[in-house]
C-alpha cells in the first residue's frame, strides 16, 4: 500500500511513523501540500490518500483520483463534511476515524469556558508583565448554571460528563436522542432559551449549517457563553459578530471557523489579515479563537494513526470497511 499523506505537520509524523514501521510497512509519503484540485495529481502512482479537515475533496477530484487508480481516501478526522460523498460513491471507499478521544475535545471545550468565564489568559500576561491588577476579570460561577449541549454523540456525551462533575444542570437537543443517557432532552428553542452556555458537538451538515444564525442567537439568554469546537459553519459569522456587539454572549470560545481553510494550522503573523470578519473576531476581549486544536492530545493523536493505519490495512487486505462513510 502506497499512501499519499497530505497537509503534513511535524506531529502528524510522531505516531504514524512509528506505528507503520512497528506494524504495517507501508510506503507513506508525507507531503506539505494540502489536498486541493491544484495538487491531487501528486496522488497518482498512489493507493490511498490521507487527509486532515480541511482538505477539501470535491466531485471533480474524485473523478481523477479514481482515473490514477486511487482506492481510499483515508480521513484522520472522525468529521467528513469536507469530502463529496456523492461522487465518491461506488468510486473511491473514504474511510474515517470514528473515535479517538472524545474527551480530548470535550475536556477542551471546557478549557475554551473556563478561559473566557475566568479570564486566565489575560491573567497569565497581566502578571507577566507584573501587572497585579484584577479589575476586569470578573467571571461566575458555573455550579448550578444551565449547560445546553447540541449533540449528543460521543464528544457531546463527554462533555455532559464534564459539565455534570461541574454541579450544572444540562438540557440536550439531538434529533437522535440517546434513550440510555440520563439527561433532559428538549428542543432547541427551549434549549437556546434556558441555557447559560451552549456547547455544540454536532455534525456540520446541510441541516445544521449555520444552526447559529440571527433566530437562534435572538432566542438565547442575554449574557450567554457560546462553545464550538465541531465545525466552523455551524456559526453564521456575521450573525455571531452582530450578537457580541449587541452584548448577547458574555463570552465565546471557537476552536473552529467558517472559513479556516488555508489560515488555521498555519503561521500567517507576517501576513496582513485579509479575512475582516476573523480580524473582527479577534478584537473583541471576551472572544477566543483557536486554530481547531479540540483533538490535540497525545491519546487523540496516537489513536487518530492506529485507527488509520488499520482503515488502510482493511483497505489493502479487501477486509470488511468499519469505518467507511460512504453507504
Ligand atoms: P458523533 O457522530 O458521535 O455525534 C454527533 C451527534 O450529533 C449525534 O448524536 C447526532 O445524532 C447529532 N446530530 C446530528 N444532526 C444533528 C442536528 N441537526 N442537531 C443536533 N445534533 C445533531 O460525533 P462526535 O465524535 O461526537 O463529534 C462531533 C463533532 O465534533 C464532529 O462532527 C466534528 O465536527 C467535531 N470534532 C471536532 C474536533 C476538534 O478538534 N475541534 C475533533 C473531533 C471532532
Amino acid at each position: 500500500m502506497k499512501i499519499a499523506f497530505y497537509s503534513t505537520k511535524p506531529y502528524d509524523k510522531i505516531w504514524f511513523e512509528s506505528l507503520n514501521r512497528e506494524k504495517y510497512g507501508f510506503t507513506i509519503d508525507f507531503l506539505e501540500s494540502p489536498c486541493k484540485e491544484a495538487s491531487i495529481s501528486l496522488a497518482r502512482g498512489y493507493d490511498a490518500i490521507c487527509i486532515f479537515v480541511n482538505d477539501h475533496v470535491t466531485a471533480p477530484m474524485i473523478q481523477k483520483l479514481h482515473q490514477m487508480g486511487v482506492k481510499g481516501i483515508l480521513l484522520r478526522s472522525s468529521g467528513y463534511n469536507n469530502v463529496d460523498l456523492k461522487a465518491a460513491k461506488d468510486k473511491i471507499a473514504v474511510l474515517r476515524v470514528p473515535s479517538y478521544s472524545p474527551e480530548a475535545v470535550a475536556e477542551y471545550a471546557m478549557a475554551m469556558l473556563l478561559t473566557v468565564n475566568r479570564y486566565t489568559h489575560k491573567a497569565y500576561t497581566r502578571t507577566r508583565e507584573f501587572n497585579m491588577n484584577i479589575n476586569g476579570l470578573m467571571g461566575q460561577d458555573l455550579f448550578r448554571k444551565t449547560a445546553g449541549i447540541v449533540g449528543t454523540g460521543k464528544i457531546g456525551q463527554a462533555m455532559i460528563r464534564i459539565c455534570k462533575g461541574f454541579s450544572m444542570d444540562v438540557l440536550a437537543y439531538d434529533p437522535y436522542p440517546d434513550e440510555h443517557l440520563s439527561v433532559k432532552y428538549v428542543e432547541k428553542e427551549e434549549l437556546f432559551r434556558d441555557s447559560d452556555v451552549i456547547s455544540l458537538h454536532c455534525p456540520l451538515t446541510d441541516e445544521t449549517h449555520h444552526l447559529i444564525d440571527k433566530e437562534s442567537i435572538g432566542q438565547m439568554k442575554k449574557g450567554v457563553y457560546l462553545v464550538n469546537t465541531s465545525r466552523g459553519a455551524l456559526i453564521d459569522t456575521s450573525c455571531l459578530i452582530e450578537g457580541l456587539i449587541q452584548g448577547i454572549f458574555a463570552g465565546v470560545g471557537l476552536d473552529v471557523y467558517e472559513e479556516e481553510e488555508g489560515v488555521f494550522y498555519e503561521d500567517r503573523s507576517n501576513d496582513i489579515m485579509m479575512d475582516e470578519e476573523l480580524a473582527r473576531l479577534t478584537s473583541f476581549p471576551n472572544v477566543l479563537i483557536s486554530s481547531h486544536m479540540g483533538f490535540f492530545t497525545k491519546e487523540a493523536t496516537k489513536a487518530i494513526a492506529e485507527v488509520t493505519l488499520e482503515n488502510a490495512y482493511a483497505l489493502e487486505q479487501g477486509k470488511e470497511l468499519k469505518n467507511s462513510v460512504v453507504s
